[in-house]
Protein backbone atom coordinates (compact mmCIF):
# COMPACT_ATOMS: atom_id res chain seq x y z
CA UNK A 1 0.00 0.00 0.00
CA UNK A 2 1.05 3.37 -0.89
CA UNK A 3 1.19 6.03 2.31
CA UNK A 4 0.40 8.58 0.32
CA UNK A 5 -3.12 9.81 0.76
CA UNK A 6 -4.25 11.21 -2.76
CA UNK A 7 -7.03 14.44 -2.55
CA UNK A 8 -9.10 12.33 -4.70
CA UNK A 9 -8.83 9.19 -7.06
CA UNK A 10 -10.54 8.75 -10.78
CA UNK A 11 -12.02 5.39 -11.43
CA UNK A 12 -12.48 5.22 -15.17
CA UNK A 13 -10.62 7.42 -18.27
CA UNK A 14 -13.86 7.90 -20.52
CA UNK A 15 -15.89 11.16 -21.47
CA UNK A 16 -16.68 11.64 -17.66
CA UNK A 17 -13.18 10.61 -16.03
CA UNK A 18 -11.44 12.50 -18.55
CA UNK A 19 -13.34 15.69 -18.22
CA UNK A 20 -12.94 15.48 -13.79
CA UNK A 21 -9.45 14.68 -14.01
CA UNK A 22 -9.08 18.38 -16.33
CA UNK A 23 -11.01 20.31 -13.77
CA UNK A 24 -9.10 18.66 -11.13
CA UNK A 25 -5.85 20.11 -12.62
CA UNK A 26 -7.28 23.24 -12.65
CA UNK A 27 -8.40 23.22 -9.57
CA UNK A 28 -4.85 21.73 -8.56
CA UNK A 29 -5.90 18.99 -6.32
CA UNK A 30 -3.15 15.96 -5.91
CA UNK A 31 -4.89 13.14 -7.88
CA UNK A 32 -4.36 10.04 -9.49
CA UNK A 33 -6.57 8.58 -12.65
CA UNK A 34 -6.81 4.69 -12.41
CA UNK A 35 -8.26 2.90 -15.66
CA UNK A 36 -8.81 0.03 -18.01
CA UNK A 37 -8.05 2.19 -20.90
CA UNK A 38 -8.44 5.49 -22.43
CA UNK A 39 -11.45 6.53 -24.06
CA UNK A 40 -13.71 4.15 -22.77
CA UNK A 41 -16.72 3.54 -25.05
CA UNK A 42 -16.52 7.20 -26.88
CA UNK A 43 -13.36 5.05 -28.60
CA UNK A 44 -15.99 2.60 -29.77
CA UNK A 45 -17.97 4.63 -31.00
CA UNK A 46 -18.20 4.90 -35.42
CA UNK A 47 -19.15 8.41 -35.94
CA UNK A 48 -19.84 11.06 -33.68
CA UNK A 49 -22.44 14.21 -34.32
CA UNK A 50 -23.52 15.64 -31.37
CA UNK A 51 -20.81 16.47 -29.71
CA UNK A 52 -21.19 19.74 -29.49
CA UNK A 53 -18.22 22.06 -31.59
CA UNK A 54 -17.21 18.81 -33.77
CA UNK A 55 -20.05 18.78 -36.20
CA UNK A 56 -18.06 15.30 -37.47
CA UNK A 57 -15.63 13.40 -35.40
CA UNK A 58 -14.59 9.67 -35.07
CA UNK A 59 -15.01 8.22 -31.60
CA UNK A 60 -11.37 7.12 -31.27
CA UNK A 61 -10.06 10.74 -32.83
CA UNK A 62 -12.61 12.19 -29.94
CA UNK A 63 -11.26 10.01 -27.79
CA UNK A 64 -7.20 10.71 -28.73
CA UNK A 65 -8.34 14.51 -28.09
CA UNK A 66 -9.63 13.79 -24.71
CA UNK A 67 -6.63 12.02 -24.16
CA UNK A 68 -3.93 14.70 -25.08
CA UNK A 69 -6.32 17.04 -23.32
CA UNK A 70 -6.02 14.93 -19.69
CA UNK A 71 -2.06 14.27 -20.42
CA UNK A 72 -1.69 18.41 -21.16
CA UNK A 73 -1.57 18.37 -17.13
CA UNK A 74 0.58 16.06 -16.48
CA UNK A 75 -1.92 13.98 -14.92
CA UNK A 76 -0.73 10.84 -13.26
CA UNK A 77 -2.84 7.86 -14.99
CA UNK A 78 -2.03 4.24 -14.03
CA UNK A 79 -3.54 2.84 -17.42
CA UNK A 80 -4.64 -1.02 -17.80
CA UNK A 81 -5.33 -1.04 -14.04
CA UNK A 82 -8.88 -2.50 -12.32
CA UNK A 83 -10.26 -1.46 -9.74
CA UNK A 84 -11.68 -4.48 -7.64
CA UNK A 85 -12.51 -3.02 -4.13
CA UNK A 86 -13.52 0.44 -2.22
CA UNK A 87 -14.14 1.01 0.93
CA UNK A 88 -14.28 4.30 3.46
CA UNK A 89 -12.63 3.92 7.27
CA UNK A 90 -12.76 6.88 8.72
CA UNK A 91 -11.71 9.98 6.65
CA UNK A 92 -9.60 7.62 4.67
CA UNK A 93 -10.89 5.72 1.18
CA UNK A 94 -8.71 2.52 -0.01
CA UNK A 95 -9.02 1.56 -3.78
CA UNK A 96 -7.35 -2.03 -4.00
CA UNK A 97 -6.85 -2.73 -7.72
CA UNK A 98 -4.96 -5.65 -9.50
CA UNK A 99 -1.72 -4.01 -8.98
CA UNK A 100 -1.81 -1.79 -6.02
CA UNK A 101 -3.60 -0.22 -3.06
CA UNK A 102 -3.89 3.38 -3.21
CA UNK A 103 -5.86 6.26 -0.27
CA UNK A 104 -7.39 9.18 -0.72
CA UNK A 105 -9.77 11.63 0.20
CA UNK A 106 -12.37 11.59 -1.82
CA UNK A 107 -12.99 9.71 -5.51
CA UNK A 108 -15.17 9.68 -8.31
CA UNK A 109 -16.37 6.46 -9.68
CA UNK A 110 -16.28 6.86 -13.62
CA UNK A 111 -15.96 3.99 -14.84
CA UNK A 112 -18.98 3.44 -16.87
CA UNK A 113 -20.70 0.50 -18.70
CA UNK A 114 -19.06 -2.33 -20.58
CA UNK A 115 -21.57 -4.95 -22.72
CA UNK A 116 -23.87 -7.70 -21.31
CA UNK A 117 -23.07 -11.10 -22.90
CA UNK A 118 -25.45 -12.66 -24.62
CA UNK A 119 -25.08 -15.81 -22.62
CA UNK A 120 -25.11 -18.44 -25.56
CA UNK A 121 -23.36 -21.18 -26.34
CA UNK A 122 -20.15 -21.01 -28.07
CA UNK A 123 -20.02 -17.35 -27.24
CA UNK A 124 -16.95 -17.75 -24.59
CA UNK A 125 -15.62 -19.93 -27.07
CA UNK A 126 -15.12 -17.90 -30.04
CA UNK A 127 -14.46 -14.58 -28.34
CA UNK A 128 -11.76 -13.10 -29.96
CA UNK A 129 -12.16 -15.61 -32.87
CA UNK A 130 -14.47 -13.86 -34.57
CA UNK A 131 -16.72 -13.21 -31.94
CA UNK A 132 -16.54 -9.42 -31.05
CA UNK A 133 -18.11 -6.58 -28.59
CA UNK A 134 -16.45 -3.87 -30.40
CA UNK A 135 -17.38 -2.98 -33.96
CA UNK A 136 -15.09 -0.21 -34.70
CA UNK A 137 -11.92 -1.72 -33.21
CA UNK A 138 -12.35 -5.10 -34.85
CA UNK A 139 -14.50 -4.35 -38.00
CA UNK A 140 -12.09 -3.65 -40.44
CA UNK A 141 -10.51 -7.31 -39.72
CA UNK A 142 -14.40 -8.15 -41.66
CA UNK A 143 -13.78 -6.79 -44.46
CA UNK A 144 -15.56 -8.60 -47.60
CA UNK A 145 -16.86 -11.32 -45.33
CA UNK A 146 -20.23 -11.84 -43.73
CA UNK A 147 -20.99 -11.46 -40.77
CA UNK A 148 -23.80 -10.75 -38.02
CA UNK A 149 -24.95 -7.91 -35.34
CA UNK A 150 -26.60 -9.17 -32.40
CA UNK A 151 -28.75 -6.51 -31.20
CA UNK A 152 -31.66 -3.83 -32.04
CA UNK A 153 -30.82 -0.34 -30.37
CA UNK A 154 -28.29 2.38 -31.00
CA UNK A 155 -25.40 1.07 -30.48
CA UNK A 156 -25.99 -2.17 -32.89
CA UNK A 157 -27.57 0.25 -35.39
CA UNK A 158 -23.73 1.92 -35.06
CA UNK A 159 -22.22 -1.27 -34.69
CA UNK A 160 -24.26 -1.82 -38.77
CA UNK A 161 -23.21 1.58 -40.06
CA UNK A 162 -19.85 1.02 -39.67
CA UNK A 163 -19.73 -2.90 -41.25
CA UNK A 164 -21.84 -2.16 -44.05
CA UNK A 165 -18.81 -0.71 -45.95
CA UNK A 166 -16.55 -3.06 -44.70
CA UNK A 167 -18.10 -6.46 -45.07
CA UNK A 168 -20.04 -8.06 -48.00
CA UNK A 169 -23.05 -8.77 -45.95
CA UNK A 170 -24.56 -7.61 -42.54
CA UNK A 171 -27.07 -9.65 -41.04
CA UNK A 172 -29.15 -7.63 -37.92
CA UNK A 173 -30.49 -10.42 -35.33
CA UNK A 174 -33.27 -8.52 -33.31
CA UNK A 175 -35.68 -10.44 -30.66
CA UNK A 176 -37.61 -7.56 -30.59
CA UNK A 177 -40.70 -6.83 -33.52
CA UNK A 178 -38.59 -3.93 -34.91
CA UNK A 179 -35.45 -2.23 -34.56
CA UNK A 180 -35.46 0.59 -31.90
CA UNK A 181 -32.88 4.00 -32.20
CA UNK A 182 -31.95 7.20 -34.14
CA UNK A 183 -34.29 7.59 -36.87
CA UNK A 184 -31.20 8.86 -38.96
CA UNK A 185 -29.34 5.78 -38.46
CA UNK A 186 -32.20 3.79 -38.59
CA UNK A 187 -33.03 5.03 -42.45
CA UNK A 188 -29.60 4.15 -43.58
CA UNK A 189 -29.88 0.82 -42.37
CA UNK A 190 -33.01 -0.07 -43.81
CA UNK A 191 -32.33 1.26 -47.03
CA UNK A 192 -28.33 -0.57 -47.31
CA UNK A 193 -28.65 -3.18 -50.01
CA UNK A 194 -25.92 -5.73 -48.18
CA UNK A 195 -28.30 -5.28 -44.98
CA UNK A 196 -30.88 -8.38 -43.98
CA UNK A 197 -32.37 -7.31 -41.11
CA UNK A 198 -34.02 -10.34 -38.85
CA UNK A 199 -36.89 -9.33 -36.32
CA UNK A 200 -38.11 -11.57 -33.76
CA UNK A 201 -34.97 -13.47 -34.17
CA UNK A 202 -32.57 -14.45 -30.89
CA UNK A 203 -29.30 -16.66 -31.52
CA UNK A 204 -29.36 -19.81 -29.94
CA UNK A 205 -25.59 -20.79 -30.70
CA UNK A 206 -22.08 -19.70 -32.08
CA UNK A 207 -20.17 -22.60 -34.07
CA UNK A 208 -16.95 -22.57 -36.56
CA UNK A 209 -13.46 -25.05 -36.47
CA UNK A 210 -10.88 -22.27 -34.68
CA UNK A 211 -12.94 -19.42 -35.55
CA UNK A 212 -16.30 -18.79 -36.34
CA UNK A 213 -18.05 -20.21 -39.27
CA UNK A 214 -22.15 -19.32 -38.63
CA UNK A 215 -24.39 -18.81 -35.70
CA UNK A 216 -27.72 -20.54 -35.50
CA UNK A 217 -30.99 -18.76 -35.10
CA UNK A 218 -34.46 -18.70 -33.62
CA UNK A 219 -37.46 -17.04 -34.68
CA UNK A 220 -41.09 -18.33 -32.74
CA UNK A 221 -41.74 -20.65 -36.08
CA UNK A 222 -38.42 -21.53 -37.26
CA UNK A 223 -34.30 -22.50 -36.25
CA UNK A 224 -32.12 -21.82 -39.37
CA UNK A 225 -28.11 -21.56 -39.72
CA UNK A 226 -26.41 -18.28 -40.99
CA UNK A 227 -23.06 -18.29 -42.20
CA UNK A 228 -21.16 -16.19 -40.93
CA UNK A 229 -17.44 -15.45 -40.42
CA UNK A 230 -18.37 -12.60 -38.07
CA UNK A 231 -20.37 -12.07 -34.68
CA UNK A 232 -20.81 -8.71 -33.51
CA UNK A 233 -22.53 -8.82 -30.19
CA UNK A 234 -24.18 -5.64 -29.55
CA UNK A 235 -27.05 -6.90 -26.80
CA UNK A 236 -26.57 -3.80 -23.92
CA UNK A 237 -24.64 -2.38 -21.37
CA UNK A 238 -24.15 -2.68 -18.04
CA UNK A 239 -22.94 -0.47 -15.49
CA UNK A 240 -19.11 -1.21 -13.97
CA UNK A 241 -20.16 -0.93 -10.60
CA UNK A 242 -19.04 -4.12 -8.72
CA UNK A 243 -16.16 -2.96 -7.17
CA UNK A 244 -18.17 -0.46 -5.11
CA UNK A 245 -19.72 -2.73 -3.01
CA UNK A 246 -20.91 -0.66 -0.22
CA UNK A 247 -22.05 2.49 -2.53
CA UNK A 248 -25.83 2.56 -2.80
CA UNK A 249 -27.21 1.70 -6.49
CA UNK A 250 -30.54 1.32 -8.07
CA UNK A 251 -32.16 -1.97 -9.92
CA UNK A 252 -30.23 -2.03 -13.10
CA UNK A 253 -26.45 -1.54 -10.74
CA UNK A 254 -26.36 2.08 -11.30
CA UNK A 255 -24.52 4.35 -8.63
CA UNK A 256 -27.42 6.73 -7.19
CA UNK A 257 -25.77 10.09 -6.77
CA UNK A 258 -27.59 13.22 -5.97
CA UNK A 259 -27.26 16.73 -8.38
CA UNK A 260 -24.19 17.61 -6.81
CA UNK A 261 -22.65 13.63 -7.84
CA UNK A 262 -22.48 12.68 -4.05
CA UNK A 263 -23.17 9.45 -3.51
CA UNK A 264 -24.30 7.46 -0.04
CA UNK A 265 -20.84 8.03 0.93
CA UNK A 266 -19.58 11.21 1.81
CA UNK A 267 -16.20 11.69 -0.60
CA UNK A 268 -17.59 8.70 -2.68
CA UNK A 269 -18.90 10.66 -6.23
CA UNK A 270 -19.99 8.91 -9.24
CA UNK A 271 -19.92 10.50 -12.58
CA UNK A 272 -21.45 9.45 -16.25
CA UNK A 273 -22.92 6.16 -17.66
CA UNK A 274 -22.08 4.12 -14.10
CA UNK A 275 -24.72 6.35 -12.48
CA UNK A 276 -28.42 6.47 -12.68
CA UNK A 277 -28.44 10.07 -14.64
CA UNK A 278 -30.80 9.80 -17.16
CA UNK A 279 -29.40 9.40 -20.31
CA UNK A 280 -26.06 7.74 -21.46
CA UNK A 281 -24.12 10.51 -24.14
CA UNK A 282 -20.62 11.43 -24.20
CA UNK A 283 -21.52 15.28 -23.18
CA UNK A 284 -24.07 14.13 -20.29
CA UNK A 285 -20.81 12.29 -19.07
CA UNK A 286 -18.14 14.92 -19.62
CA UNK A 287 -20.55 17.28 -18.04
CA UNK A 288 -21.14 15.55 -15.38
CA UNK A 289 -17.38 14.51 -14.58
CA UNK A 290 -16.74 18.37 -14.78
CA UNK A 291 -19.36 19.04 -12.00
CA UNK A 292 -18.27 15.87 -9.86
CA UNK A 293 -14.82 17.01 -9.61
CA UNK A 294 -15.87 20.78 -8.72
CA UNK A 295 -17.85 19.03 -5.89
CA UNK A 296 -15.02 17.11 -4.83
CA UNK A 297 -13.20 20.77 -4.53
CA UNK A 298 -16.22 22.40 -2.49
CA UNK A 299 -15.95 19.19 -0.12
CA UNK A 300 -12.20 19.12 0.44
CA UNK A 301 -12.66 22.47 1.21
CA UNK A 302 -15.42 22.90 3.61
CA UNK A 303 -14.08 19.53 5.55
CA UNK A 304 -10.55 21.39 5.80
CA UNK A 305 -8.95 18.68 3.61
C1 LIG B 1 -21.15 1.78 -30.00
C2 LIG B 1 -21.46 3.03 -29.23
C3 LIG B 1 -21.71 4.20 -29.92
C4 LIG B 1 -21.99 5.39 -29.22
N1 LIG B 1 -22.20 6.54 -29.93
C5 LIG B 1 -22.41 7.69 -29.27
C6 LIG B 1 -22.60 8.92 -29.98
O1 LIG B 1 -22.55 8.96 -31.22
N2 LIG B 1 -22.78 10.05 -29.26
C7 LIG B 1 -22.84 10.07 -27.89
O2 LIG B 1 -22.99 11.13 -27.29
N3 LIG B 1 -22.69 8.92 -27.18
C8 LIG B 1 -22.48 7.73 -27.83
N4 LIG B 1 -22.33 6.57 -27.11
C9 LIG B 1 -22.45 6.62 -25.63
C10 LIG B 1 -21.17 7.19 -24.99
O3 LIG B 1 -20.03 6.57 -25.56
C11 LIG B 1 -21.20 7.02 -23.47
O4 LIG B 1 -22.36 7.62 -22.96
C12 LIG B 1 -19.98 7.63 -22.79
O5 LIG B 1 -18.77 7.11 -23.31
C13 LIG B 1 -20.01 7.40 -21.29
O6 LIG B 1 -18.85 7.93 -20.72
P1 LIG B 1 -18.32 7.45 -19.28
O7 LIG B 1 -17.03 8.17 -19.08
O8 LIG B 1 -19.40 7.63 -18.29
O9 LIG B 1 -18.09 5.88 -19.39
P2 LIG B 1 -17.23 5.00 -20.39
O10 LIG B 1 -17.09 5.65 -21.70
O11 LIG B 1 -17.85 3.64 -20.33
O12 LIG B 1 -15.78 4.94 -19.73
C14 LIG B 1 -15.55 4.18 -18.56
C15 LIG B 1 -14.06 4.11 -18.27
O13 LIG B 1 -13.87 3.38 -17.04
C16 LIG B 1 -12.90 2.36 -17.23
N5 LIG B 1 -13.23 1.26 -16.30
C17 LIG B 1 -14.32 0.45 -16.31
N6 LIG B 1 -14.29 -0.40 -15.26
C18 LIG B 1 -13.17 -0.12 -14.59
C19 LIG B 1 -12.57 -0.65 -13.41
N7 LIG B 1 -13.15 -1.64 -12.69
N8 LIG B 1 -11.39 -0.13 -13.01
C20 LIG B 1 -10.80 0.86 -13.70
N9 LIG B 1 -11.31 1.41 -14.82
C21 LIG B 1 -12.48 0.93 -15.25
C22 LIG B 1 -13.00 2.00 -18.69
O14 LIG B 1 -11.79 1.39 -19.12
C23 LIG B 1 -13.23 3.38 -19.31
O15 LIG B 1 -12.01 4.06 -19.47
C24 LIG B 1 -22.04 5.39 -27.78
C25 LIG B 1 -21.79 4.19 -27.09
C26 LIG B 1 -21.52 3.03 -27.80
C27 LIG B 1 -21.25 1.76 -27.03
Amino acid sequence: MENKIYDLIIIGAGPAGITASVYAARKQMDFLVVSLDIGGQAAWSGDIENYTGYQFITGPELAQKFQEHMLKYGTALKENEEALELEKTGQVIRLKTNKADYQARSVIIASGKKSKELGVAGEREFKNRGLTYCATCDGPLFSGKDVAVIGGGNSALDAVLQLMKIAKHVYVINNTLNLSGDAIMLRKVQEAANVTILNNHSVVSVFGDKFVNGIKVKSPDQEKELAVQGVFVEAGLVPNSAFAQSVEKNLKNEIVIDSRNQTNIPGIFAAGDVTDVPEKQIIIAAGEGSKAALSVFNYLSKNNF
